[in-house]
């Protein structure tokens, strides 16, 4: 079996220039974190504010923690004092959430926004239409305390590698049609956060910047049983 630090070398080994990793670390114990951070990397991505807080509290500083997972609206305080990314915003309340919470750090947090662009019903994020009543509202210009600087989406959980593709391709265009729409001449709007362990080879081809590899890393989660 190959280390953590083996299995980020290689991935990263892969990655275009201005592409970045985001070393997904849910569920995992902090041990792990470090023995990847000993080798280098530093942005890591969780999808639980308590469990993501609980490791900033004993974890190197100069971490960049990035949220991946769908996150509510009471759960913004537990990571709004140091969340380097928001990957997950899908919606004007959430964003104004955060905006307020940053607000009492004096910070401005970076936040992407999550568009749906699988089959699966389950899947979460925004259409295009949602996005775009968000982007022209006057609540969401009045905000200080957060910078939209991208868009993120799951693909399909699927075989069919022509299915993924058509559907980062997709958000690339939603990316492309909002960046000359709202974000003209805006240098930081440019994050594609695309790509997990099975498809972030496809998501690199079509333009992601930020792609977010967890089992490829850290090896397939064990979820406890919470009954
Ligand atoms: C868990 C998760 C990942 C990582 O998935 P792997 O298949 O383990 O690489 C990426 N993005 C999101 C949103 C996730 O929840």
């Amino acid at each position: 079996m190959m280390s953590i630090c083996e299995n980020i070398e290689h991935i990263v080994s892969t990655l275009p220039a201005g592409v970045r990793l985001v070393a997904v670390s849910k569920t995992k114990p902090a041990e792990y974190i470090e023995e990847a951070y000993a080798g280098g990397q530093r942005i890591f991505g969780e999808n639980r504010p308590q469990e993501m807080a609980a490791k900033h509290q004993v974890l190197p500083d100069d971490i960049q923690w990035h949220l991946i997972g769908q996150l509510q609206e009471k759960n913004v305080k537990y990571i709004a004092p140091f969340v380097a990314m928001i990957h997950s915003v899908d919606s004007l309340r959430l964003l104004q959430k955060i905006d307020k919470e940053a607000a009492k750090y004096g910070r401005v947090i970076d936040c992407l926004l999550e568009f749906h662009i699988a089959e699966e019903a389950t899947k979460s994020g925004m259409t295009e239409a949602e996005a775009e009543e968000l982007l022209r509202s006057d609540a969401y210009r009045a905000l200080e305390h957060v910078r939209l600087v991208g868009v993120m989406g799951i693909a399909t959980f699927t075989d069919d590698r022509g299915q993924i593709r058509r559907e980062f391709r997709h958000l690339h265009d939603i990316f492309l049609r909002l960046k000359e729409k709202y974000f003209a001449g805006n240098e930081s709007f440019r994050e594609l956060s695309m790509g997990m362990s099975g498809d972030y080879d496809i998501a690199i081809e079509e333009g992601s910047t930020l792609v977010r590899v967890g089992t490829a890393i850290f090896g397939e989660r064990v979820y406890k049983q919470t009954n």
